[in-house]
């Protein structure tokens, strides 16, 4: 995985990290009941958490997790290409996928991620201002989620032609192309590496946001604090236009 993206990705965290330093919410360290099997992430947020295992060399660790038995989780849209199609149809957005009941992620241990310094975006920005066990559900502020939508069409441009899909499908999909004799051990299952492929979806360019007007001031500050950050001498905009 080109270093240029995984530089890309971690920028995006940080500014991601600075817009939201002023929001308050409820979630504190041990509070996981939103760290379900149900994540959702692009090829390079994977190859990044490989990064991070093969860093600390946790391979075996990182295997044994993710050939747990677990259900198979379908998805049919990415976000790019859930934003595609409202544009192309130019109308109301669609039903989103309905929710699939899955247990608990593979990576809590004594419910803290153990991760956490690699975790993806939907994992960054999965938060809550109230008490989700009191409540059964997340409250987020309505201009907070538009701030994670784009934030995710950003990475999925970033990771396009790559693979998107569930957390544990996309790392497993990605686990051949390690060149790292011990995940080439470790995670060796072909069954399970096939079928995980098979579940996977391509990600996809942003074909443009679905903004409503009173979302763009801020939307259009974000984007600007992200394309105009520099690595290597070159803004993102200008990589992300091949400049
Ligand atoms: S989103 Fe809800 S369950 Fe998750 S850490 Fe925040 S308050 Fe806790
Ligand atoms: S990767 Fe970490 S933060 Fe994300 S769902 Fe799993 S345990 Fe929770």
């Amino acid at each position: 995985m080109n270093g240029v993206k995984i530089k890309i990705l971690e920028t995006i965290f940080d500014k991601y990290q600075q817009w939201i330093a002023g929001e308050r919410f409820h979630c504190h360290r041990g509070c996981s009941l939103c760290c379900t099997q149900n994540v959702l992430i692009t090829g390079v947020e994977g190859q990044y958490m490989y990064n991070h295992i093969l860093l600390e060399k946790r391979e075996q660790w990182f295997a044994e997790r993710l050939l747990l038995e677990r259900p198979s989780i379908n998805v049919q849209l990415t976000t790019n290409g859930f934003a595609r199609l409202c544009l192309e149809k130019n109308e109301d957005y669609p039903e989103g996928e309905p929710d699939q009941a899955t247990g608990r992620c593979p990576f809590l241990e004594e419910n803290c991620c153990s991760v956490y310094a690699a975790r993806p975006f939907s994992c960054r920005g999965f938060a809550s201002s109230s008490a989700c066990h009191l409540d059964g559900f997340a409250h987020l502020d309505e201009r907070l989620l538009v701030i994670n939508t784009v934030t995710m069409q950003l990475i999925e441009h970033l990771g396009q032609r790559g693979y998107w899909g569930n957390m544990l499908d996309v790392l497993l999909a990605l686990a051949p192309h390690q060149a790292n004799k011990a995940v080439n051990e470790h995670i060796g299952a072909e069954t399970e590496i096939t079928g995980a492929i098979m579940r996977t979806l391509t990600a996809e360019p942003i074909p443009g946001f679905l903004l409503q007007p009173e979302d763009e001031n801020e939307v259009n500050r974000y984007l600007q604090s992200v394309f105009s950050a520099k690595i290597g001498g070159k803004t993102i905009e200008e990589i992300f236009n091949n400049k």
